[in-house]
């Protein structure tokens, strides 16, 4: 059974639409002007208050994405510079984690020093596992605990969302 009902799920699909997605990031997000729920969309000319209330506010056959998005932005052609630099930034960690293996055995690490590794050089234990190392059940418990110690402290925490502004 899911989780999130119908209704939620409309609910939290139309606020992304309306206030956190930029059009880099999906190719039906609509180009605000601003961060104020009156900003318009420069394509369809919705603002974000109109596409976060759909229906109650009168726009009912309007979905929450952006209809009127034009078929090439200059938003388009930077997604898969955005894809490409994100598989360089993965291929770089991977052969990061490599080289500190042949130096060292990562998977006598503790927890503790699983997350200094994950904190310091950004290799979690699935990087590890990408390369081969394997870790314990209880090492990969002791850095959980250790992890959560570090968000519990803002080291690590959570990001905020933000409000996505179209520039
Ligand atoms: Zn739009």
């Amino acid at each position: 059974m899911p989780i999130i009902n119908h209704e939620t799920r409309d609910n939290i699909i139309r606020a992304t639409f309306a206030y956190h997605l930029h059009p880099r990031e999906h190719l039906k997000a609509h180009c605000f002007n601003s961060s104020l729920p009156d900003a318009t969309c420069k394509w369809c000319g919705r603002t974000r208050h109109e596409v976060r209330w759909g229906a109650e506010v009168g726009y009912e056959d309007n979905p929450p994405e952006c209809i009127k998005r034009p078929a090439n932005t200059e938003f388009d052609v930077d997604i898969h510079d955005v894809i490409l630099a994100e598989e360089k930034r993965f291929e770089a960690l991977l052969s990061r984690a490599e080289k500190l293996s042949k130096e060292q055995d990562l998977s006598r690490l503790s927890g503790a020093e699983l997350c200094k590794l994950h904190h310091t050089n950004g290799i979690d234990p699935s990087i590890l596992e990408s390369i081969g190392v394997s870790i314990s059940q209880v090492q990969h418990d002791e850095y959980m605990a250790e992890y959560s110690k570090h968000k519990a402290t803002g080291k690590a925490g959570e990001k905020k969302q933000e409000i996505k502004i179209c520039q």
